[in-house]
């Protein structure tokens, strides 16, 4: 079954669901990184975690989760647009033992930031320190911290595919009328084992979770990695560091500058003619005075 978001929705309550599974998209992200295998899963739940949230933005753009800690993993960065291009990367202590798999022990202290990037419009980011044992603690303290959203995450990641389910109370409501559903179908979901999340088709999964609720299926999402970086976007990022600096750097690469994307590996050269164009007013910008 290829790369899936599949959205549901308990019917005629204020409770909204998603199931998320990754097999091909996890491992283009796994591709050429040589990530220890803690890291690899942290990865895969982080890119879960992205595609689950930005199917509930509300306006067109993508979403960023960054965990920063001190431990051997200092970052794991994930995005996801509502295209359904998710891309990730992680940075980690290549020294470091990786025995102890604990979510604490490998991220540390440190934070987790969510950052919404509007096709039109201002970014918004959202920080809060890491709490709890899991990604999907960590998650969930950030909804009811930022968000006043009560959320609940489940992830579940092997070497082959990452996958998570999330379920959450819509702004602007309580639970509705029923005051149970909420402690109900969250223990439901918790019964869900890592091999299901993992292999069950969707369909057959909620009905085997929530077989008691009526729950209504939208259309499956298709999901795949796609970086989003590109040559104007490398070339952006220099021009934001002078002409000055960039012919020094230039002179010290003989003559070329290397932008290496970090998430797929591609490489934009730039030389010196390419730079010197860098700063030229095109000639016929809409902006231009003349
Ligand atoms: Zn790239």
């Amino acid at each position: 079954m290829p790369d899936f978001l599949q959205r549901f929705h308990f019917q005629n309550t204020p409770v909204r669901g998603e199931l998320c599974r990754l097999n091909e998209a996890y491992r283009a992200a796994l591709a050429k990184h040589h990530y220890p295998e803690p890291v690899a899963a942290l990865l895969g739940q982080a890119m879960v975690a992205v595609a689950l949230m930005t199917a509930t933005l509300k306006l067109k753009g993508s979403l960023i989760l960054q965990i920063q800690g001190d431990g051997p993993v200092g970052l794991i960065m994930a995005e996801c647009n509502q295209a359904g291009d998710v891309r990730a990367i992680a940075r980690f202590d290549a020294d470091a033992s990786y025995a102890d798999t604990q979510w604490t022990t490998l991220t540390g202290v440190g934070r987790l930031l969510l950052t919404i990037e509007p096709d039109d419009g201002e970014r918004y980011q959202g920080i809060v320190p890491l709490e709890g044992a899991s990604l999907a603690d960590a998650l969930g303290h950030y909804f009811r911290q930022s968000e006043q959203l009560p959320t609940k995450f489940i992830f579940a990641a092997d070497n082959e595919g990452a996958a998570g389910l999330m379920l959450q109370v819509l702004p602007g409501h309580n639970s509705g009328e029923d005051d149970d559903l909420w402690p109900r179908v969250t223990q439901l979901a918790a019964t869900v084992k890592n091999e299901e999340l993992l292999g069950v088709a969707p369909e057959q999964l909620l009905y085997r979770l929530f077989h008691e609720e009526s729950v209504e299926l939208f259309p499956t999402t298709a999901l795949r990695f796609k970086c989003t970086c590109s040559r104007e976007r490398s070339a952006n990022a220099l021009v934001s560091l002078g002409v000055e600096d960039l012919r020094e750097v230039a002179a010290e690469q003989g003559g070329t500058i290397s932008v290496d994307c970090q998430f797929c590996h591609q490489v934009y050269g730039f030389d010196a003619v390419d730079i010197e164009q860098l700063f030229q007013p095109a000639a016929d910008a809409p902006d231009s005075v003349q």
